[in-house]
């Protein structure tokens, strides 16, 4: 069998959507999965609306994608391609140059190529939808270039995917029509005709179809917000396929070996917000802790980098709490505005009121509850000072006045917070030396006189 070919063939007309980058992945996953070719093409030649910064911005994504393609055209670099097949058609008779009145009513005369529609059935296999037939009498004469070197859509697609020998043309499905266009084109230009794989539609949670111009996010938004390239990957793969199994989580690797276009859905691939942030947590999970940690380092803001405290050692200690609270890493931001990473690297403020367990409101009881803390935890030699070791000294005497009554002022005292991780996890990250300060630091809240 020859090679297969596929490509992705996006117009830099605006910042593409996790949609759009779907058709990218199916399309190198497929041509992976069978050892083939593929091949990126920037198709610019509507020169009014494609912008530099637009396909910048696909390029970055594709390369941050990981979506390495083996070779990379802009379509307005293939004109000459265009206009010599141009002049075959007309040549050929399949072709003419049309004299027309511009429809903006200002009554000049323009010259367009139409083609010559041979007005037959054009049928087509679809890898996805079967057979597809239309009869193109309806379409007429259609235009396929402004001017003989200024070819419009069709055209340029037909010729470039013939002699860049694309086999396979995996794109959405809103290309369905244009398809018996291109193929009576494909016929005349005597070109064979590729196999086509039209994508359902991609629509988000309220069933809307995602649209650049209806505010679905560039892919380099996830980025940004600290998603990792290998879960959306895993995700895109996933909108409108599955590899027939119970399995979710899936490798670059993995998914290059099983994905196909046979079990890829009719019906439209859910953009599911939910499902991307389950995915990422579980691909974060499969990072090393240095590699997790270089990622909170990139989104941890400077309020908290530049605390006297703030150590890389320190903070890998943390990483493993942080991350437990985060679905992407731009979460990390939210945290510390929240006030919940500050306090490892600074004594927290306290208010008096939360260190008391529920109704005990009393401070002699819960100074006394302290005092028996930093007793037991004294005996804990500096090296062995775990969450373990904690909470194995502390346990007996926790369960036996009231595990709320010993953990609640304790773990506050640590972190100031009302919420944080237990006083024994804590006391691991902290060390000795810090735990005991800073529940010092409580009790004598409460030893001082009220004002
Ligand atoms: N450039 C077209 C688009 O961005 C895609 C052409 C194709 O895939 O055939 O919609």
């Amino acid at each position: 069998m020859s090679t297969i070919v596929t490509r992705f063939a996006p117009s830099p007309t605006g910042f593409l959507h996790g949609g759009n980058y779907r058709t990218a992945v199916f399309s190198y996953l497929f041509a992976r999965k069978n050892k083939g070719r593929f091949i990126v093409r920037i198709e610019d030649t509507d020169r009014e609306r494609s912008k530099k910064e637009y396909e910048d911005n696909i390029m970055d994504s594709l390369a941050w994608l990981g979506l390495e393609y083996d070779a990379q055209y802009r379509q307005s670099d293939l004109v000459a391609g265009h206009t010599k097949a141009l002049q075959k058609l007309i040549d050929t008779g399949n072709a003419y140059i049309s004299r027309e009145e511009a429809k903006d009513g200002s009554g000049q005369i323009r010259e367009l190529v139409r083609f010559k529609n041979p007005n037959q059935r054009v049928t087509f296999h679809d890898i996805i939808r079967g057979d597809i037939s239309t009869d193109t009498t309806d379409l007429g004469d259609f235009v396929i270039a402004k001017r003989i070197d200024e070819p419009l859509f069709h055209l340029a697609v037909v010729v470039d995917d013939a002699s860049m020998g694309v086999t396979h043309i995996i794109r959405g499905e809103d290309h369905i029509s244009n398809t018996p266009r291109q193929i009576l084109l494909y016929n005349a230009l005597g070109f064979s005709v590729p196999q086509y794989a039209h994508l359902p539609l991609v629509v988000d949670e309220k069933r809307s179809k995602l649209s650049k111009r209806r505010g679905a996010q560039p892919l380099t938004y996830y980025r940004d917000q600290g998603y990792l390239p290998e879960a959306i990957l895993n995700f895109l793969s996933l909108v409108g396929w599955n590899p027939g199994t119970e399995q979710e989580i899936f490798t670059k690797e993995e998914l290059m070996q099983l994905f196909d276009l046979e079990r890829v859905q009719k019906s439209a691939g859910f953009f599911n917000i939910e499902k991307l942030n389950w995915i990422n947590k579980e691909h974060i999970k499969r990072l090393t802790i240095e590699e997790q940690c270089a990622y909170v380092e990139r989104f941890m803001p400077s309020f908290i980098t530049t605390l006297p405290h703030y150590t890389r050692e320190k903070l890998l200690l943390i990483v493993p709490l942080l991350v437990d609270h985060i679905t992407h890493f731009g979460e990390i931001v939210t945290l510390a505005e929240r006030g919940e990473v500050a306090y490892y690297f600074e004594h927290p403020t306290y208010s008096r009121e939360e260190l008391f367990w529920k109704d005990d409101k009393d401070a002699e009881h819960t100074r006394q509850k302290l005092d028996k803390v930093i007793e037991i935890l004294q005996k804990i030699p500096s090296d062995n000072f775990t969450a373990e070791t904690t909470k194995d000294a502390l346990w007996g005497y926790a369960s036996e006045v009231g595990k709320g009554n010993v953990l609640w002022p304790m773990r506050y005292a640590l972190s100031g917070r009302d919420k944080s991780p237990d006083p024994f996890t804590l006391s691991g990250v902290f060390g000795k030396e810090v735990t005991l300060q800073r529940i010092e630091l409580a009790r004598q809240l409460l030893l001082a006189p009220l004002s």
